[in-house]
C-alpha cells in the first residue's frame, strides 16, 4: 500500500520507492510514503486561494460546527484508527487512546469553547484608546485570521492528537491546514485526513496532507503562513533558520525536546500520600507510550533522605510492568516506534549511564512477551540514579525518548529548583507535597522555566489530570530547550493564527468595526 497525498484537491501518489512504514513488533512492512514529485508551491497556493477564503466566509461558530463534524467522522472510524496504531506504532489500546481519543476530545473541546463566538469573523483586542486631545480620534486593536496556510510538521509519537490539537485552532481561526506527519507513523494521520476529506465536512483546500519528506516545502512559505513544528531541537533549528522562513518572517511555533521533572517536596515521607502519588505518576509517565511523550518525566527530584525509599518503590512497580506484543491483552507497554528509535534510546541511555547508577533495567533476563527481542524495537523500563546532580551534564541534557528516567537527590529546596532549571527550559514540572506553602513556592520558582506546573497534594490525588496529559484548556509549550512555543491554552491558541493590527480613526468608524468583532474571554 502507498499512502496517497492530498494536495491541490487531488489524491496523488509520490514517485520513487518511497519510505517503508514498519510494524515495530514484527518488522512487517505496512505501507510506503513518498512526497517525491509533489508540487509544494502549488499545494500551498491551492490551500491559500481555495481553502482560506472558503473558511473565512464562515464565522467562528460556523467553523466550530465544522470541527464538530470532523470529530463525528473521527469517532465513527475510531476502531480502524486503533488497529493502525497497534500495527504502525505498536500501541496497546490504552496508549492508542491517549492519541486518538485525545484528538477527538480536543476537537470537541474547541467546539464548546467557540460556542459563544457567534458569527464574528475577526477578533477585537481591548478597548478603544484615546490618542490625543480629540476624543473623536482613537485607536482600536483587531486581529484578523492569517490569509496563508497553517503548515504543521509533526513528530512521530502523536500521529492523531498531534494533527488535531493544531488543526482545531487553525481551522477555527479560518486558516487552512497542510500537515506533514513524521514519515515513520504517517499512516494514522493520512487515514484520518482521508476520512475527513472524503466525508466532505471541510471546504475544499481546508485540509491537505503530504506523507514523506518535506522536500522544498519551506522554500515556498510566505509571511502570511504559520509554521508549527513538533519534533527534535536539531530539526527545529534547521526549520527556524531556513532562508525563506527568515527572509519572509514566517511565523514559527516550536515544540521540542524537554527534560521534565517530578519533584517530591522535602516534607514527603514514605508513608505520605504524596509519596505514593509521585511514584504512581512516575511509573505511568515512564511506561505510557513506552515513554515516547514530550511531556514524560525524565528527572525525578527527591530529598536525599528519601532516595532509597523512592528507588525501591518505583523499581517494585516497574518490575510488574508487562512489556511485549500489544496484541497480547496482558501487555501494558509496547515497543518504541522503530529500530532507529530503539537505537537512539540505547545510545542515550549509555550517555546517562556514564553519570548514573542503574537501579532497574529489567536485567539480563528481560524478554518481551510474545515477541522477538531481536526483531521488535523493545526497550525495558529503565530507572537510573544520579549521585551528583550539580556535576552531571547528560542527565539534564540528553532526552532519551523512551521508558527511561533518572532519580536525582537534592539537598534543599533551593537546590531542587536550581536542578530543575538545569533542564534549560521544559514543558512541565510536577510537584508532590502536602505542604501548600511549598507547592506555591515551587510553582512560582519554576513557572518561568516550565510551560506548565502540576501541583499535587492528597486533595487532588484522585482527580488531577496527570503530569504528561496535555489538556486543551491549558497552555502546552515550554521555554528554551523545549522550543519556546505555545499551543492550546483554550482560545489563547487562536492568537497564533491571527495577526493583530491597530486601526486609528473616528470613534464612530471604530465602533462600527468593533461591532463585527468578538473579544475572546479566557
Ligand atoms: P524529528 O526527527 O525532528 O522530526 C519531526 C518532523 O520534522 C518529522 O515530520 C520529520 O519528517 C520532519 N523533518 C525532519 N527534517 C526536516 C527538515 N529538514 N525540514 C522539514 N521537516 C523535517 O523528530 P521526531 O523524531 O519525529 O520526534 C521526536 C522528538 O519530538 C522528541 O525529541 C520529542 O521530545 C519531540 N516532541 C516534542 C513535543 C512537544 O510538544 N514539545 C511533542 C512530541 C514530540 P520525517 O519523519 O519525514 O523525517
Amino acid at each position: 500500500m502507498r499512502l496517497p497525498n492530498y494536495v491541490g484537491g487531488s489524491w496523488v501518489e509520490g514517485a520513487g520507492p518511497g519510505t517503508a512504514l514498519v510494524d515495530p513488533v514484527t518488522g512487517e512492512e505496512l505501507a510506503r510514503a513518498s512526497s517525491e514529485g509533489i508540487d509544494f508551491a502549488a499545494a500551498l497556493a491551492h490551500a491559500r486561494t481555495a481553502g482560506g477564503p472558503a473558511l473565512r466566509t464562515l464565522g467562528y461558530a460556523a467553523r466550530a460546527e465544522l470541527l464538530a463534524k470532523v470529530a463525528d467522522v473521527l469517532s465513527s472510524n475510531r476502531k480502524a484508527y486503533f488497529e493502525i496504531a497497534l500495527r504502525n506504532s505498536g500501541s496497546p489500546e490504552a496508549d492508542a487512546a491517549v492519541d486518538i481519543d485525545g484528538a477527538i476530545f480536543t476537537l470537541k473541546y474547541y467546539v464548546r469553547a467557540a460556542a459563544g463566538l457567534g458569527s464574528a469573523r475577526y477578533l477585537r483586542d481591548g478597548e478603544l484608546a484615546r490618542l490625543g486631545k480629540d476624543e473623536g480620534f482613537q485607536g482600536l486593536h483587531v486581529a484578523q485570521p492569517l490569509r496563508g496556510v497553517a503548515i504543521l510538521i509533526n513528530a512521530f509519537n502523536f500521529p492523531a492528537w498531534g494533527l488535531w490539537e493544531k488543526a482545531a485552532p487553525a481551522l477555527l481561526s479560518g486558516v487552512p491546514v497542510l500537515v506533514k506527519p513524521a514519515t515513520v507513523t504517517a499512516w494514522l494521520t493520512q487515514r484520518m485526513v482521508e476520512d475527513v476529506v472524503k466525508a466532505g465536512v471541510v471546504p475544499e483546500g481546508a485540509l491537505s496532507i503530504v506523507c514523506g519528506g518535506a522536500g522544498d516545502l519551506l522554500d515556498h512559505v510566505t509571511g502570511a503562513d504559520a509554521l508549527s513544528f513538533t519534533g527534535s531541537a536539531d530539526t527545529a533549528l534547521r526549520i527556524r533558520s531556513h532562508p525563506a522562513v527568515l527572509r519572509r518572517s514566517t511565523r514559527v511555533n516550536v515544540e521540542a525536546d524537554s527534560l521534565n521533572v517530578a519533584l517530591l517536596g522535602p516534607d514527603a515521607r514514605r508513608d505520605a500520600q504524596e509519596f505514593d502519588l509521585l511514584v504512581r505518576e512516575v511509573v505511568r509517565e515512564m511506561t505510557q507510550k513506552a515513554g515516547q511523550k514530550c511531556t514524560a518525566i525524565r528527572r525525578i527530584l527527591v530529598p536525599a533522605a528519601a532516595r532509597s525509599a523512592i528507588e525501591e518503590a518505583i523499581q517494585a512497580r516497574l518490575a510488574k510492568t508487562t512489556v511485549g506484543n500489544p496484541r497480547n491483552k496482558d501487555v501494558r507497554m509496547g515497543p518504541l516506534v522503530s529500530k532507529a528509535q530503539q537505537q537512539a534510546a540505547i545510545e542515550g541511555t549509555a550517555a546517562l549511564r556514564r553519570e548514573t547508577k542503574v537501579v532497574f533495567d529489567g536485567g539480563p533476563e528481560f524478554k518481551p512477551i510474545e515477541a522477538d527481542a531481536a526483531v521488535g524495537a523493545f526497550v525495558p523500563p529503565t530507572l537510573l540514579a544520579c549521585d551528583d546532580a550539580l556535576a552531571a551534564r547528560a542527565v539534564h541534557d540528553v532526552e532519551v525518548f523512551g521508558p527511561v528516567a533518572t532519580i536525582v537527590p537534592y539537598a534543599d529546596p533551593a537546590q531542587a529548583f536550581a536542578i530543575a532549571r538545569m533542564g534549560q527550559g521544559s514543558l512541565v514540572a510536577s510537584v508532590f507535597s502536602a505542604d501548600a506553602g511549598f507547592l506555591a513556592e515551587a510553582a512560582s520558582e519554576l513557572a518561568d522555566s516550565h510551560g506548565r506546573i502540576l501541583a499535587v497534594n492528597a486533595a487532588v490525588g484522585a482527580t488531577h489530570t496527570g503530569h504528561g496529559n496535555v489538556m486543551p484548556m491549558c497552555l502546552h509549550g515550554g521555554p528554551g530547550r523545549a522550543g519556546g512555543g505555545e499551543e492550546l491554552g483554550g482560545l489563547r491558541a487562536l492568537a497564533f493564527y491571527h495577526r493583530r493590527a491597530a486601526i486609528q480613526g473616528h470613534v464612530d468608524v471604530l465602533n462600527a468595526i468593533a461591532a463585527h468583532a468578538v473579544e475572546l474571554k479566557y
